[in-house]
C-alpha cells in the first residue's frame, strides 16, 4: 500500500512561521500532503483558520501544538501534542502560562545581545512578530540578519542564540509533566519532537525517553526536517525499544528557511507504527 504523505509538525504566522494558517494549509495540498497538523509553539489560535482552509481544499487536518518544556539542567525539549481538543480550558490556561514566560525573556535576550553590540534588538524582533506574547528566537534571528549581522537565520543561531552564544538566557518553560497533562487531558496524543536537535547524555535521553513513556506520551518524530539518515535509523530504533508510536513532521517555518517543504519527506520504516493510526 502507498503511504501515507503526513506532515504532522508545521508552524505559521501565529508563532513564529512566515505563512497565514490557511497559506500553510494550501501550500500543503500543493505538495501533496494528505494529512496535516498546525503545530504552532505554545498556541492554539491557529487552528480554526487552518481547519476551515482544510476543509475547503479537503485535506485531513489534525489539531496540533508544540508545547515548550524544560527538562534536565536548562535543556528544553519541545513535545507536540496530536488531536488535542482546542477549546479544553486546561490546556488552553497551560500554554498561556508557558507563553507568558517569553516577554521578559526577549528582554533580557536583548540586554545580552546589546552588550556585544547588536542594539535595539527588543523592538526589532517585535516588528517581526504576528502575536507579541509569541516572541521567539526566530523573530530575533529575522531582525539581526535585516541588520546584516549575518546571512541566515541559521547562522544567527550559530553565532548568536544557541545555548553558550552571548544572546542566549537560560528560562523555565513548562514541566514534562505538566505538559503532558494538559495535552492527555486534551485527548491529545504527545509526541517527542525533532530528538536529535536535543544535547544530552545518553543516560539524560533514556530518562527523557522513560519518564515521557511513564507520563503517558507515545510518540517520536522518527522523520522530522532536522534529521538526517542516521538520525532516521537512531530514532527509528529508539521507538522499537521504547515502544513509540513514529511519527512525520517537516517543521516547515516558511519558504527560504526551511530546509524540508510541506510534506517532503521519506516514509517512515514500515515495520514502525505510525502515530496517525491513533488520530482519528
Ligand atoms: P524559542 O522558542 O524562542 O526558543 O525559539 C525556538 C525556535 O527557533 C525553533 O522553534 C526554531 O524555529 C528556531 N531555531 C532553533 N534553533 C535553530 C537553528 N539552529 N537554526 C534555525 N532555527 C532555529
Ligand atoms: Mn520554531
Ligand atoms: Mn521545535
Ligand atoms: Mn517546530
Amino acid at each position: 500500500m502507498k503511504p501515507l504523505n503526513a506532515d504532522l509538525h508545521c508552524h505559521s504566522v501565529v508563532s513564529d512561521g512566515l505563512l497565514a494558517p490557511a497559506a500553510v494549509v494550501r501550500r500543503a495540498k500543493l505538495n501533496g500532503v494528505e494529512l496535516l497538523a498546525l503545530t504552532d509553539h505554545d498556541e492554539l489560535s491557529g487552528i480554526a483558520e487552518a481547519r476551515a482552509a482544510a476543509n475547503e481544499v479537503d485535506l485531513r487536518f489534525v489539531d496540533g501544538v508544540e508545547v515548550s518544556i524544560s527538562w534536565g539542567d536548562d535543556q528544553t525539549v519541545h513535545i507536540v501534542a496530536l488531536g488535542v481538543d482546542p477549546q479544553n480550558a486546561s490546556l488552553i490556561a497551560g500554554l498561556f502560562q508557558v507563553r507568558s514566560g517569553r516577554d521578559s525573556r526577549a528582554a533580557r535576550m536583548a540586554a545580552e545581545l546589546d552588550k556585544v553590540g547588536i542594539h535595539g534588538a527588543y523592538d526589532g524582533a517585535l516588528r517581526f512578530v504576528g502575536n507579541p506574547a509569541l516572541i521567539s528566537r526566530s523573530h530575533f534571528a529575522r531582525f539581526i540578519v535585516e541588520q546584516g549581522h549575518a546571512k541566515d537565520v541559521k547562522s544567527v543561531f550559530d553565532h548568536w542564540l544557541a545555548k553558550g552564544k552571548p544572546g542566549y538566557v537560560e528560562h523555565s518553560w513548562a514541566t514534562l509533566q505538566d505538559a503532558l497533562g494538559w495535552i492527555i487531558g486534551a485527548a491529545g496524543v504527545a509526541v517527542i519532537a525533532h530528538p536529535a536537535r536535543y544535547r544530552l547524555t545518553r543516560t539524560e535521553r533514556r530518562d527523557l525517553y522513560s519518564t515521557f513513556r511513564d507520563l503517558g506520551g507515545r510518540g517520536i518524530e522518527v522523520l522530522s526536517g532536522s534529521h538526517n539518515d542516521d538520525d532516521v535509523r537512531e530514532y527509528a530504533r529508539v521507538a522499537r525499544e521504547f515502544g513509540f508510536l513514529a511519527s512525520r513532521g517537516s517543521d516547515f517555518h516558511g519558504p527560504g528557511e526551511s530546509r524540508v517543504d510541506l510534506g517532503k519527506l521519506p516514509d517512515l520504516p514500515e515495520d514502525l507504527t505510525p502515530v496517525w493510526s491513533v488520530l482519528h
